[in-house]
C-alpha cells in the first residue's frame, strides 16, 4: 500500500484547541526500529489499541501523521455515548443476533472504560458523567425516542423517557417536546481524552511519534510488515490501521467503505452565571431527533457549543454561521437576539468542523485486510466510547483472543456504490436543511 497525499500539519483553530492540556512531548520517527505492533494513526482507537498493549507488556509503537488527534478525535463533539444510533433490532438486522447482542453489552460498558481510563490515568478532559438527553422536535421524534427507549429498557439499559415540563427544565428551551434521558453517558473535552490516553500510552512504555505519516506498507518474506515513512520504518508482527474517516491514501480501498460527511461546530464565550443557571443547568450534553441532526452542550467554562452537519472551512462558513446564529436565538430568544450577536464583535469564539467516517449501515466494520493486519473503521460519528473499547479489543485480539469473540464481525470491506453521489447529496441536502430552518 502506498500513500502521496499531504495533509495540513495542525488541528484548525477550535475550542479544543484552546483550552486542552498539553500534548505529550513526541519526537519524528528516525531510522529503522522494530516493534511486535504498529500502529497507524493517533486517535482514540489507535491508542487506546496501544495504551491497552503496552498494559500487557507488548512493545507497540504508534506512527500519527500529524499530531495526536488531528483526526476526528481531536475535533469531535465530546459526547460520550453507550451504544450507537441504532436501535438494538436493527443492529441484530446487520450483524445476526449473536452479534448483536454481544456488541450491544460491549457498547454499554463502553462510557464505563471511558470514564474509568480517564480516572485511572487522571485525564484532564472536563469528563462530566451527568447523562445525555435525546431531544424530540417533533411528534415523529416523540414516536421514536419512545420506540428507541423500548428496545434499550427490554435490553437493560437504564433509560428514560422526559416529558414535556421536564425536558424545558433541563435544557431551558421551548424548542423540545420531550427527551431520551442516557445516565451511563457523559460529555468530554475530546482533545484532552486523546492527548490524556498519549501520555497514558507512554507512560505503560508505547513508542509515539508525530509528524510520522506512513507512506508504504509493506509484507517481508519473514511475515512481518515494515512500515515505512519519510524517515524511517518500524518492522513488526502486527499492524492495526487506525486511521478512520483521516487515511492519507494508505486506506486506497477502504476510503470507499464509508462516505466523509462534515460536521462542524461553533462555541460562544463563557456565558454569564444567570443564562448558566437556565441553559442546560445540569450540563448534559444533547442532541435531536431531525434528520440533519443538530446539538448542544456546555463546556467547563460555561461556552456554549452548537453544531449540525456542515463545513466550516467552505465558502458556506458565514451561511452555517449565520444558521447557528439563528438557531440560537430560536432555541434561547430570552437570551440571545440577532441584533446582540450581531453587534457583539467576536460572539462566536470559535468554529471548526471534522470529517466523519459515515458508513452506510450506521457501523463501524472489523476487516483483516490481509495476516497480521487489522482496521476497525467507520464509527459513523459515534466513535469516543467505541473506538476506545475496540482499541481494548483490538489488543486482546492481537495478545490471543480469536476473531471470533470479539464484538464485531470480521468482514470484507465492501465499496459504498455511488460514493461520491450520495455524498454531494447528504452535503448538498444539509446545506439546503439548514436554509429551510432558517426561513420557518
Ligand atoms: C465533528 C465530529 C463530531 C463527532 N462527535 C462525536 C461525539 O460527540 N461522540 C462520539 O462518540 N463520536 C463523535 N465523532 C466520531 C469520533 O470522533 C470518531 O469516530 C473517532 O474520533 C475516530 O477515532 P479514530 O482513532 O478511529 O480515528 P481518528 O481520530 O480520525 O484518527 C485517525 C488518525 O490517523 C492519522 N493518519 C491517517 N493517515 C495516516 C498515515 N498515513 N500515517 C500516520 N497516521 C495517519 C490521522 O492523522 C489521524 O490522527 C465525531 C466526529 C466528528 C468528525
Amino acid at each position: 500500500m502506498n500513500s502521496k497525499q499531504n495533509m495540513p500539519h495542525k488541528l484548525p483553530d477550535s475550542l479544543w484547541v484552546a483550552s486542552a492540556c498539553a500534548a505529550p512531548e513526541t519526537t519524528t520517527l528516525q531510522g529503522d526500529q522494530f516493534a511486535s505492533v504498529v500502529v497507524i494513526g493517533g486517535g482514540f482507537t489507535g491508542l487506546s489499541t496501544a495504551l491497552h498493549l503496552a498494559e500487557k507488556g507488548v512493545s507497540v509503537t504508534v506512527l500519527e501523521a500529524t499530531e495526536i488527534g488531528y483526526g476526528g478525535s481531536g475535533r469531535n463533539v465530546g459526547l460520550v455515548n453507550a451504544g450507537l444510533w441504532l436501535n438494538p433490532s436493527d443492529i441484530d438486522a446487520k450483524v445476526g443476533k449473536k452479534y448483536g447482542d454481544r456488541l450491544d453489552a460491549t457498547l454499554a460498558k463502553a462510557p464505563d472504560l471511558v470514564f474509568s481510563l480517564i480516572d485511572r490515568f487522571n485525564i484532564e478532559c472536563e469528563a462530566t458523567r451527568h447523562g445525555t438527553l435525546q431531544l424530540s422536535h417533533s411528534r415523529y421524534g416523540d414516536r421514536y425516542l419512545q420506540h428507541r427507549a423500548a428496545e434499550l429498557t427490554q435490553r437493560g439499559a437504564p433509560v428514560e423517557i422526559y416529558q414535556r415540563d421536564k425536558t424545558i427544565a433541563l435544557t431551558g428551551t421551548q424548542a423540545y417536546r420531550t427527551s431520551l434521558f442516557d445516565p451511563r453517558a457523559g460529555t468530554i473535552q475530546p482533545l484532552g481524552y486523546v492527548r490524556g490516553l498519549a501520555k497514558a500510552a507512554l507512560s505503560l512504555g508505547a513508542k509515539i511519534h508525530t509528524d510520522t505519516a506512513v507512506s508504504e506498507i509493506q509484507s517481508m518474506p519473514s511475515g512481518e510488515w515494515k512500515v515505512s515513512t519519510s524517515s524511517g520504518s518500524v518492522t513488526a508482527e502486527k499492524v492495526v490501521l487506525a486511521t478512520n474517516a483521516y487515511g492519507q491514501g494508505l486506506n486506497n480501498g477502504l476510503d470507499k467503505t464509508f462516505i466523509p460527511l462534515h460536521f462542524f461546530q461553533f462555541a460562544t464565550a463563557p456565558l454569564n452565571r444567570n443564562t448558566l443557571k437556565h441553559i442546560l443547568p445540569e450540563k448534559h450534553g444533547t442532541w435531536d431527533t431531525r434528520q440533519v441532526m443538530s446539538f448542544i452542550r456546555l463546556d467547563q467554562a460555561g461556552r456554549l457549543i452548537v453544531g449540525s452537519i456542515g463545513r466550516v472551512e467552505d465558502s458556506g462558513c458565514q451561511f452555517l454561521k449565520d444558521w447557528a446564529s439563528d438557531y440560537l436565538c430560536k432555541l434561547f430568544p430570552d437570551f440571545f437576539s440577532q441584533q446582540e450577536i450581531h453587534q457583539h464583535h467576536q460572539f462566536w469564539q470559535h468554529g471548526w468542523s471534522g470529517k466523519i467516517a459515515f458508513a452506510n449501515d450506521h457501523m463501524p466494520h472489523l476487516h483483516t485486510l490481509a495476516p497480521g493486519m487489522i482496521t476497525c473503521i467507520g464509527y459513523s460519528g459515534r466513535g469516543i466510547a467505541p473506538g476506545t473499547i475496540m482499541g481494548k479489543e483490538l489488543a486482546d485480539h492481537l495478545t490471543g483472543m480469536p476473531i471470533e469473540e470479539m464484538s464485531l464481525p470480521c468482514r470484507q470491506p465492501k465499496s459504498i456504490f455511488a460514493r461520491q453521489t450520495r455524498r454531494q447529496y447528504y452535503a448538498r441536502g444539509s446545506d439546503l436543511y439548514h436554509l429551510y430552518q432558517r426561513a420557518i
